[in-house]
């Protein structure tokens, strides 16, 4: 019988190794990281859901811009967001993540689809998405199901306004809920996108060309 037990104590040391790994690997928000150090969302949460838009040909540009499909912010905005989250999730909701930063050559490469600074911002100046510091969001329960904003992300139109008059009041209120948490944790909304959130203290950050690996 000594052998089932050595296994036994094997077993229970390696889950604990493994234990202490995760925690390593997740929600530890106490690392010594600069605050605009760019870092990976998912390596800090494992609570967001995401749909990167412009990692796929569904978007407006009807173009696939990033190699691959990885949300990355200043670490000062990932504390930010992972805050806000956990916010909605004691109301039964989660953040559900359409972009993140944007490298300012992909910013170029959006530029030279759809030159027009209605829709996309000029890459000569450059904008949040390109400091680390904004986000294109939604949120959804948590069997995944969006909650109604009235109309989807990066529709161009003036019902994509916060301040569109003719929605139904559970479609406002959804709006006020993610903009009203949201500012809790010091990001400001954006009049013309209901979806695009900017961290206040990342507003004067530099335009970064910062590019992560596809594995
Ligand atoms: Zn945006």
């Amino acid at each position: 019988m000594a052998f089932p037990i050595k296994s036994l104590l094997v077993f229970l040391f390696l889950l604990n190794q493994l234990n202490c790994f995760s925690q390593i690997n997740q929600n530890d928000l106490t690392q010594n990281v600069n605050d605009t150090t760019f870092v990976n969302l998912k390596e800090y949460s494992q609570d967001f859901v995401y749909d990167m838009k412009y990692a796929t040909a569904d978007n407006f540009l009807k173009s696939k811009v990033y190699d691959c499909a990885e949300c990355y912010l200043r670490y000062k905005t990932v504390k930010a967001l992972i805050l806000a989250n956990e916010r909605f999730m004691k109301k039964g909701l989660k953040i559900k993540i359409f972009d993140c930063y944007r490298p300012l050559d992909i910013q170029k490469k959006m530029w030279a689809i759809v030159p027009n600074p209605e829709y996309v911002a000029n890459p000569s100046k450059g904008s949040i998405h390109n400091r680390g510091g904004a986000v294109d969001i939604t949120l959804v329960d948590f069997d995944g199901k969006e909650l109604d904003m009235g109309t989807s992300f990066d529709f161009f139109g003036k019902e994509a306004s916060h301040d569109f008059p003719d929605f139904s009041k559970e479609i406002k209120n959804n709006r006020n809920l993610l903009r009203k948490i949201m500012a809790k944790e010091h990001f400001n909304s954006f009049d013309s996108e209901w979806w695009h959130y900017n961290l206040k203290a990342g507003l004067k950050d530099t335009v970064s060309n910062f590019k992560w690996e596809c594995k």
